[in-house]
Parts: structure tokens; C-alpha cells; sequence
């Protein structure tokens, strides 16, 4: 994987905007942490820096699609990603003692560093949803018996005074 480390003082005062779409940014993270999450449509970000006198302003987006769990089935869940972000990335002064043990964003001379492929990562993963469904009506799985209820009805007697089967007591009511 081509790496994106950025010169601060590469960019130019009105800023420049960089466009990432080497799946291996996502792919390789995505292995190395064993996510349950696979790409189905190319992710691509487009990131502009806008440099400052103590860090760079970086603005964004990632646009894509993921297959992630479905929070309530298990089954695949259909995740688009699009989703704009701005963040100050602030960089540790010149002097600082601190510096050697942040040195992922410095250069030999100190000059401050941007890991562009890392910003992707970083931004992709706050993309995604704490609990993805495969549709807003997942019915979910039976809590006794584990049959998906979206394909199945079961005969278990689900306690009817957990509130998390609320949404399940309507369907059962309506059968015949
Ligand atoms: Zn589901
Ligand atoms: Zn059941």
C-alpha cells in the first residue's frame, strides 16, 4: 500500500485536496483488526487540508458501502457510507519533549507530518453505526429457540415483560 504522508509545509497557504481510493487503506485495517465488515462498493475520500500556524484544518468525505452484522439477526447488513468530517489536527510544538513519543506525524527534522491513510481509516470507522440492521423492521431472532424471525415464526413463549420484545408483541399479537 502507497503510504500518504504529507509535508505540512507541502500545502500550499489556500489549501490542496487529495482524493484516496486505494482499497487497500480500508482493506488492510480491516484485516489486521478482524472486522466483521466487508467493502461492497469501492470507499473513496476526498480530504482538503487547510494549514495553520499550530496544526492543518481537514476537511472531508468518505462515500461507499460496507456489509457489515446485523445487530438483531446477524445477517448481512447493508451499510452506506457518506459522511463529511472536519477536524484540527494539532501538531506538537518544535520544543516539545513529548515529541519522540508521537513521532507517527513527525519527519526527521521535526517538520510535522500528515498520515493521510490514516485519517481515512480513522474516519471510516466513526462512519459506521454502533448497530447496524439489515432493515429498520428487523424482527430479529428468537431469544429461546434462536430461529431468525424474519424468515421464520417459532412456537416459543418469549417473555412477554421484557421490554426488548415490545416491538415482537405486536407481530405475535396480529397472528391468526
Ligand atoms: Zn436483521
Ligand atoms: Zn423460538
Amino acid at each position: 500500500m502507497r503510504r500518504h504522508l504529507i509535508l505540512l509545509s507541502d500545502i500550499p497557504g489556500e489549501g490542496r485536496t487529495f482524493i484516496l481510493d486505494d482499497p487497500a487503506i480500508w482493506q488492510g485495517p480491516l484485516q489486521d483488526f478482524a472486522m466483521d465488515c466487508r467493502i461492497s462498493r469501492p470507499l473513496r475520500a476526498r480530504l482538503t487540508l487547510l494549514p495553520a500556524d499550530d496544526g492543518c484544518l481537514v476537511r472531508g468525505r468518505i462515500d461507499g458501502e460496507v456489509i457489515l452484522s446485523c445487530n438483531r439477526c446477524a445477517e448481512d447488513a447493508v451499510v452506506a457510507v457518506n459522511a463529511d468530517f472536519e477536524n484540527f489536527e494539532e501538531f506538537p510544538g518544535r520544543d516539545d519533549s513529548a515529541l519522540e513519543s508521537e513521532n507517527r506525524i513527525l519527519y526527521e527534522n521535526t517538520t510535522p507530518m500528515l498520515d493521510l491513510n490514516a485519517i481515512c481509516w480513522e474516519e471510516f470507522v466513526l462512519a459506521l453505526p454502533v448497530a447496524p440492521l439489515c432493515s429498520d423492521d428487523c424482527k430479529g431472532l428468537c431469544a429461546v429457540c434462536g430461529a431468525n424471525l424474519n424468515v421464520e415464526n417459532c412456537s416459543c413463549r418469549r417473555d412477554e415483560g421484557d421490554p426488548r420484545f415490545s416491538v415482537l408483541r405486536g407481530v405475535v399479537l396480529r397472528k391468526p
